[in-house]
């Protein structure tokens, strides 16, 4: 009796929920069949949970005593239904149980997509593939296998919540115009296989827009007339651009050829700092060949352009001519990035030193060449070749035999002095653009070493009279071995863009590194590059943040031109701090000289201040 009252407790039990298989893989098209066999007191309610099914299915149900047995049965299962979970659920008074099962369904490699290859943090060919048994995954370049290196990678992204199908990517490092081509992605398992083909522009080769090695498209449906009219249009392009390089070529031979005779060419400067000709007037003081200085300086072009000594002339004992580089001893590896004039590539160039047989150097080529940006360019290349000093770029000489002209440079491995500063400085790693090797936090002494190796450079361009207008730490180069150097003479980087203000058309001005004179009325003396020298001494304390950043262009006008200074960097030592004061004292004749600045400078990376950072 006291059983018959106890068994509703006693005999109550959680449901328990066994699955069973006809197959634990099918392929595609086929039947499976799941019984899900379930126990349990009370007698529970079974059901299966089979929500996104793509394939057909019914269920049959029997129940003895406190059995249920709730059988499945898939028809023509589709492959999209490959990894679904099927849920047999059930519940009783005593609580619920259920167990799952995953569709492992076979079925032939599909390409989901391939898309022409984009610009990420390296250039990717993304994909997606589905196929089951995983597939296996490999590429052609134009045609031939391709050879997986750790420059060249297929790389599968993890997790991407998009049921069996596998996204990724062709990854390419740097490539350039020689990786340009069809990358064609072979997919197979042992049910199928499947290809598709996409492009890879990486960029035009720089050294000639018809190069065999740029795209030709794989299959034309043109007509003859078609490739007849796209040869006569290559050819009369081909004619008129070299027709135009040899004009420009004449004119470089006739100017190179004509050493210690006019130069051709009136100078003006790039479009950074106005059209007017304060760079001729600077230029104009340098002292070449030993002519004296002029003290005239609203003279003008004129006498500066009849400057016999200009092209090609002697300085400190050097024979000063632009040396051209042949464009077959050059090798291009990668870009480096963009300048005002165009791209800026890693190359190897042989045969530019007697002791070296192949030197790695910087290219600059010049792009969208029009007659105005063709001075600019050549305007930059003069003047490079007579500064010579260990603190300016060195400058190797030009490459005019076909387009694009080029300048070529030493290479300074880690690229300009701004990116550097972030690199090395507290915020390196959340700036994630930035990929240096270990070098850690810059010290005091380092900073003081590079504060003093663009002084170095500085005194130099004073002492030919030259002013520089655009002293920033963007124009300057870090080389091996924390070598610093001034190396741009012309427009900053489209990356920089917003260091400069634009008035009027063209002109941009680097209102944040000018002093009031120079903001107010355009006037860039020595003394204003002494400013912008003292903001560059605030650049690298602060690790390369933007002189002004809190501030829009306007406003940083208006606090220059009111006297309003930088505040000392929090890493800057009073006597650093000091020099930066005295470089940005209002009347340009009560600013410190770089002569001062440079000594000062050296002096203290011998013995560098003991700096506490009160606020760190
Ligand atoms: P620029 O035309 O000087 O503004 O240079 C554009 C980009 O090319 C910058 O990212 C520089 O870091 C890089 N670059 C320019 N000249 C050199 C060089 N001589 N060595 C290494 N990188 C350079």
């Amino acid at each position: 009796m006291s059983a018959v009252i106890l068994c509703p407790l006693l005999c109550s039990g959680l449901p328990e929920v066994v699955i069973r298989a006809s197959d634990s893989k099918i392929q595609e098209g086929g039947n499976l069949t799941f019984e899900c066999h379930v126990t349990g007191s009370p007698t529970p309610t079974v059901t299966w949970a089979l929500d996104g099914l793509a394939s057909q299915y019914n269920i049959q149900g029997r129940i003895w005593d406190s059995m249920v047995e709730l059988v499945l049965h898939l028809t023509k299962v589709s492959s999209s239904d490959n990894l679904h979970n099927l849920t047999c659920q059930a519940e009783n008074q005593a609580g619920p149980g259920e167990e799952m099962v995953q569709l492992d369904i076979e079925f032939p490699v599909k390409i989901i997509f391939l898309r022409d290859a984009e610009s990420q943090h390296h250039w990717c060919f993304p994909f997606a593939v589905d196929g089951n048994p995983e597939p296996s995954i490999r590429w052609l370049y134009n045609g031939s296998a391709l050879t997986e290196t750790r420059y060249t990678y297929t790389q599968l992204i993890p997790d991407t919540d998009d049921g069996s199908v596998k996204h990724g990517c062709l990854f390419l490092n740097k490539p350039t115009h020689l990786n340009n081509g069809y990358y064609t992605i072979i997919v197979e398992n042992k049910l199928g296989r499947d290809e598709a083909t996409a492009t890879g522009k990486f960029m035009d080769n720089p050294f000639d827009p018809f190069d065999p090695e740029g795209i030709i498209p794989v299959s034309t449906n043109k007509s003859d007339g078609d490739v007849t009219e796209n040869a006569e249009t290559r050819v009369s392009v081909a004619v008129g651009m070299a027709v135009f390089a040899c004009t420009f070529l004449l004119i470089m031979v006739l100017v190179i050829n004509k050493c210690g005779q006019h130069s051709k060419f009136g100078i003006h400067r790039s479009s950074v700092l106005g059209t007017e000709d304060d760079l001729a007037v600077s230029l104009r003081f340098m002292n070449f060949g030993g002519s004296p200085p002029s003290s005239d300086e609203d003279s003008g072009l004129s006498s500066f352009v009849e400057n016999p000594q200009y092209f090609c002339g002697i300085i400190k004992d050097k024979d000063m001519c632009v040396q051209h580089i042949k464009r077959q001893d050059i090798v291009l590896k990668w870009e480096l990035g963009e300048g005002a004039f165009g791209k800026v590539y890693l190359a190897e160039c042989a045969n530019l030193s007697p002791d070296s047989d192949k030197m790695l150097v910087a290219i600059k080529t010049l792009k969208d060449a029009n007659e105005s940006t063709r001075q600019d360019f050549q305007r930059e290349a003069e003047l490079l070749t007579v500064l010579q000093h260990q603190h300016i770029v060195r400058f190797y000489g030009v490459c005019t035999d076909g387009e694009p002209l080029a300048m070529v440079f030493e290479y300074m491995r880690h690229g300009d002095l701004n990116r550097f500063l972030r690199a090395h400085g507290p915020d390196a790693r959340i700036l994630e653009e930035v990929k240096m090797p270990p070098l850690g936090q810059l010290t005091l002494p380092q900073m003081l070493h590079i504060a003093a190796q663009i002084a170095s450079g500085m005194v130099y361009l004073a002492s030919l009279h030259f002013v520089h207008r655009d002293l920033a730490t963007r124009n300057c180069l870090v080389g091996e071995g924390l070598v610093v150097k001034i190396g741009d003479f012309g427009m900053s980087r489209d990356i920089y863009s917003t260091d400069y203000y634009r008035v009027g058309g063209r002109t941009m001005l680097p209102i944040r590194w000018m002093p009031p004179e120079s903001i107010m009325y355009r006037k860039f003396t020595t003394e204003s590059d002494i400013w912008s020298f003292g903001v560059v001494l605030w650049e690298i304390f602060t690790y390369g943040k933007q002189p002004w950043y809190q501030l829009s262009n306007s406003e940083a006008i208006e606090c220059i031109t009111q006297g309003r200074e930088l505040e000392r960097p929090r890493t800057c030592p009073k006597e650093v701090h000091l020099l930066m004061q005295g470089c940005w004292q209002r009347e340009p004749q009560q600013r410190l000289v770089i002569k001062d600045i440079h000594s000062r400078l050296l002096a203290l990376v011998k013995n560098p201040p003991v700096y506490l950072d009160i606020l760190g």
